[in-house]
């Protein structure tokens, strides 16, 4: 019997190890993915539909199973809720209509692929008064709210704390480098929203720039492009009048009024766009695989080191520091080598 590859989560890093693990494995294995929806979220063109004014679901969304179909792919749409790597078995039910039946599917070789929960539900009054563009429904929430609600007042962007867990303090980096730390998840999204929301606001005859307060939980917004690049950016941005707030520590509380930061520090607004905590799903936390927090730990080579069997790609991955997909996507060649090593 062929080894049999499964691939938990089918975006980015799911979706590009499975095809990876195929093109350097060829025909020796039988790979599965599984994932909770039949289609791929292209999540880092999502602002630029909402502020272009185009629903993003009918842009953004790519299908997975007739894409992993064309690697002799195996797909299950359903909702993973275990992973045994003892037993190397994992968990599922079918989430196509409500009643499916549990069911398990025993891997060879395991890949997790998951990303993070975005936690919105742990700040107070986004439901209510918050707004982003990390997914259909929110970029759609965001674009309704800019064409018929939105009154011209000021504009607050920024993220809530990155809880990074403990997974990487064994990681030995070649040249001895020392580990990213992040107290942001992601920072390219604040700064892109920061400008495309600048431009909206002048082609829509709204103001400009000044309107608009950008704040990070950390001593340096987006600090992992560097302090060279991040200053020029800062000053850049400062000229054409943006307000900057930094060491925000957390966000507190969205109200309509404005965002209450854990540093003290209120900012008015009327339009809130905030990205939150990067959380590692229930069913990764207390695994022998995770750390502290349910992030995968993984060596460099993206295995893990008490379950060799058992690799991780993209946000799920411990040493995925800060949360990018491009990292992801760099990661599923690594894993797809291994595999095809052993
Ligand atoms: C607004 C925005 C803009 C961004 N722009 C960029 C950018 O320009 N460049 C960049 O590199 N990165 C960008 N990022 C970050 C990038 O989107 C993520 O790093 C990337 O999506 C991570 O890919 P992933 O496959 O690891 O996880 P995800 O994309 O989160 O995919 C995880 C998959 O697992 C599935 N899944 C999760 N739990 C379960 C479960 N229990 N059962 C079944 N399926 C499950 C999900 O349905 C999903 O398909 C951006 C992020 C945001 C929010």
């Amino acid at each position: 019997m062929k080894p049999h590859v499964v691939v938990l989560g089918g975006n980015f890093a799911g979706l590009g190890s499975a095809q990876k693990v195929r093109e350097l494995c060829g025909e020796s294995v039988r790979i599965t993915v599984i994932d909770r929806k039949n289609f791929l979220l292209f999540v880092p063109n999502v602002p630029a539909e909402v502020f272009e004014g185009r629903d993003p679901s009918k842009t953004l969304a790519m299908d997975i199973p007739s894409t992993l179909d064309e690697d002799d792919i195996g797909f299950i749409q359903a909702e993973i809720k275990a992973i045994d790597p003892d037993a190397k078995r994992v968990d599922f039910v079918p989430n196509e209509r409500p009643g499916a039946a549990p069911e398990s599917l025993s891997y060879d070789y395991l890949v997790v692929a998951v990303g993070n929960r975005l936690a919105y539900d742990k700040i107070e009054g986004f439901a209510e008064h918050g707004h982003t563009v990390s997914d259909f429904y929110y970029g759609n929430k965001l674009r309704h709210f800019l064409a018929h609600e939105y009154k011209g007042g000021p504009v607050a962007i920024g993220s809530a704390r990155f809880h990074q867990g403990d997974g990487t303090k064994d990681v030995k980096l070649y040249g001895g480098h020392a580990f990213p730390s992040a107290e942001a998840a992601c920072e390219g999204p604040p700064v892109e929203t920061m400008l495309s929301m600048a431009t909206w606001l002048g082609q829509h005859g709204k103001g400009g720039p000044d309107k608009i307060t950008v704040f990070t939980p950390a001593a340096l917004i987006a600090e992992d492009a560097g302090e060279e690049v991040v200053g020029k950016l800062l000053g850049i941005a400062g000229g054409m009048g943006f307000n900057y707030v930094n060491e925000a520590k957390d966000v507190t509380r969205i109200t309509k009024d404005g965002v209450e930061l854990a540093s003290g520090k209120n900012i008015e607004a009327e339009l809130k766009i905030v990205f939150p905590d990067w959380v590692p799903h229930d069913f990764m936390k207390g695994l022998p695989i995770s750390d502290n927090e349910g992030f995968v730990v993984t060596d460099v080579t993206m295995r893990n080191p008490k379950y060799p069997n058992v690799f991780a790609a993209g946000d799920a991955a411990a040493i995925t520091v800060p949360k990018l997909g491009g990292i992801g996507h760099a990661q599923c060649e690594i894993v797809a080598k291994q595999i095809a090593k052993d």
